[in-house]
């Protein structure tokens, strides 16, 4: 029997769909090109000391219904970002002065990283729904449906095509025949991918000992390399880790690579003290280099949040065959978490209205 539904791209919006599926005896294929679950949530696992560090999404806001009650449900326990102590404000020639005042007060981290949601999601499916290193390249109108042909010569009927990935990189990356109507393509080409832009580097610590000194852990920088800096230790205090975004854009960040991990060290020290300098650990992700996240249209870091929403129908052929999801898609909380899980409600809804 052909395969209903492939789902393209196995972040938090096509695990979750996929599970949604299987819910309803919908028969899916989850296709992801890497070879983990997660697309932009990225949870690093340290040992020595025993820490993790979210190198994509970190935060959950108490007005996010959705997220909220799976984290419940799934006995995901949450905590309160740390803001008890003083930030520190580095101007453009690296002086620093501390201020009373928390920048990211009641956001909630997930006690084990983001990843945790994406692992527990993952529980509802079975191996057999998982195509794990299939990089979709192209789908193709057929009598009975779609094919979907992988890099790594896979090919795949199914009746139904839903494409998580964001659209700006399925846009540039994935081709389709027959071709999508222009309008489509343009408008796919013009929705920005949340964050894409943007790098991040955590260190992590044998305990938060700027605390001790006062501090919160929040910075803001106007000389860089990193911009915003936030406490990212675990809620036991077991380990201690601070987080920053970079300041600087990605062709600077691309220029600086070979000196980058210095850079921050050196920062780290000014805005902390000397012992912030020397991380047990220090993990940088440059997102803008990431092809599976990024196109050389996000290399500018966003300033503002992008109103997101639905794209123009795919029609002709395509239409009742494609459907597109993911973040960007999402009518309320487009960008976040909550967005990915609402377009993945939206797409389960959207299918089960087809088939009727
Ligand atoms: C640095 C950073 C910080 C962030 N901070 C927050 C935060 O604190 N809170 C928050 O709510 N959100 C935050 N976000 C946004 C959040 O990560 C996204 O909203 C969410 O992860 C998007 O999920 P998604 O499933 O829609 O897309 P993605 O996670 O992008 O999933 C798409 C998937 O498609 C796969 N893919 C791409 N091309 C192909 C192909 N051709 N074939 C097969 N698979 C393909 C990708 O590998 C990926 O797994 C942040 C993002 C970043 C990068």
């Amino acid at each position: 029997m052909m395969t209903s539904v492939l789902i393209v791209g196995g972040g938090v919006c096509g695990v979750r769909l996929a599970g949604l599926l299987r819910a309803r005896g919908v028969s899916c294929i989850l296709a992801e090109s890497r070879s983990t679950l997660g697309g932009r949530v990225r949870t690093e696992r340290y040992e020595t000391p025993s820490a993790y560090a979210d190198l994509g999404p970190a935060w959950v806001w108490p007005h996010q219904p959705r997220v909220l009650s799976l984290l419940r449900e799934r006995s995901l326990p949450t905590f309160e970002q740390h803001t008890a102590g003083q930030l520190v404000f580095q101007d453009e020639h690296g002086a620093t002065r501390r201020f009373d005042m928390a920048t990211m007060g009641g956001s909630l981290r997930i006690q084990g990283g983001m990843l945790r949601l994406v692992e527990s999601l993952a529980e509802d499916l079975e191996a057999k729904h998982l195509w794990l290193d299939a990089h979709l390249q192209r789908l193709e109108c057929t009598d009975a449906g779609v094919r979907a042909s992988f890099r790594d010569g896979r090919t795949l009927d199914v009746a139904q095509v839903v494409l998580t990935v964001p659209p700006r990189v399925l846009a540039a990356t994935v081709s389709f025949e027959p071709e999508l109507p222009s309008p489509l393509r343009n408008a796919m080409l013009g929705v920005p991918t949340w964050m894409a832009g943007h790098a991040k580097a955590v260190a992590i610590y044998d305990t938060p000992f700027w605390r001790e000194g006062g501090l919160n852990g929040d910075a803001v920088s106007h000389c860089g390399p990193l911009g915003e800096l936030h406490d990212a230790s675990p809620h036991d205090t077991s380990a201690g880790a601070l987080f920053g975004f970079f300041g600087k854009p990605a062709a600077w960040r691309r220029a600086h690579a070979a000196t980058l991990q210095d850079e921050v060290r050196a920062q780290l020290a000014a805005l902390f003290g000397d012992a912030a300098g020397r991380p047990r650990t220090l993990s940088i992700v440059d997102w803008a280099q990431d092809p599976l996240v990024a196109t050389p249209a996000d290399d500018a870091m966003l300033r503002e949040h992008p109103r997101y929403g639905p794209l123009p129908p795919a029609d002709g052929r395509w239409s009742n065959i494609l459907l597109f999801s993911g973040t960007e898609l999402a009518p309320t909380e487009g960008g976040y978490i909550e967005g990915a899980l609402t377009a993945a409600e939206r797409a389960d809804n959207e299918l089960a209205e087809r088939r009727r």
